[in-house]
């Protein structure tokens, strides 16, 4: 199993990255966590078919997170048109806003305009669900005050991965991380402060807690790319390619 960085960046464009969006290719799924606004140029940059896309799996619904799902709407509709549906799953309100955000970016008229063929999945924390086969246990995570935000813990024919989501530092991470082949954990910030995210003192007080086999860092921020220097992990870039 491999896993192509399409984008590592966070919601500012810090160091030029390009949005979330981190694909999944198994010998035979192809599925995508997060769809950040660049997640289609991205992988088309990285020379792979969108068609071949099963699924796009959401940890919560911020815009660099799933702005990137209209693109992949039209290129089915006016370029490639898929065979299958493609399944979108998310948290609760993942239909509805991507049905909007559609509607604002490419509809107008009385009508809505029509999607391509797509089966939206709603995924509800702790409450392990197969997307298109693949196993995904969803859990709840400190990101968003009213929304939910969720980490995902997702594993295919033997092979763990564990994406944070944005969250800040959790203890679930712990126990989640503990045996898993990839820990893909967002890390924002650098130093402590307010904020729903990651920040690497945190992140380093745990390390020897980390029972996972590889960590890479992800969704950095300015102060954390200033420090790169200085860390202990792995730090995703856009089009790195990881074995699992
Ligand atoms: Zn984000
Ligand atoms: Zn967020």
């Amino acid at each position: 199993m491999k896993l192509h960085i399409l984008g590592c960046g966070d919601a500012f464009g810090s160091g030029g990255r390009h949005q979330s969006g981190y694909l999944i290719e198994a010998n035979d799924r192809l599925f995508l966590l997060d769809c950040g606004a660049t997640a289609l140029l991205s992988m088309k940059r990285a020379s792979i078919d969108p068609r071949r896309l099963d699924a796009i799996i959401l940890s919560h619904l911020h815009g660099d997170h799933f702005a990137g799902v209209p693109f992949f709407f039209i290129d089915y509709l006016y370029r490639q048109p898929k065979s299958d549906p493609l399944v979108v799953a998310g948290p609760p309100g993942t239909e509805e806003k991507v049905r909007q955000l559609f509607q604002l970016m490419y509809g107008g008229g009385s009508n809505d305009k029509e999607l391509p063929p797509t089966c939206f999945q709603v995924l509800i924390p702790d409450q392990p669900t197969n997307v298109s086969g693949i196993e995904v246990v969803p859990f709840r995570v400190p990101h968003q005050s009213h929304e939910i935000s969720l980490g995902l813990a997702v594993g295919y024919k033997g092979k763990q991965v564990l994406f944070s989501g944005d969250s800040m530092w959790t203890e679930t991470f712990i126990e989640k991380a503990r045996g898993v082949d990839l820990f893909l954990c967002e890390c924002s910030f650098y130093n402590r402060q307010p904020g729903m995210h990651v920040n690497y003192q945190d992140l380093e007080a745990n390390l020897p807690r980390l029972e996972c086999k590889q960590l890479v860092l992800t969704h950095l921020g300015e102060e954390m790319l200033a420090h790169q220097n200085k860390l202990a992990a792995t730090v995703a870039v856009d089009g790195m390619v990881i074995e699992i």
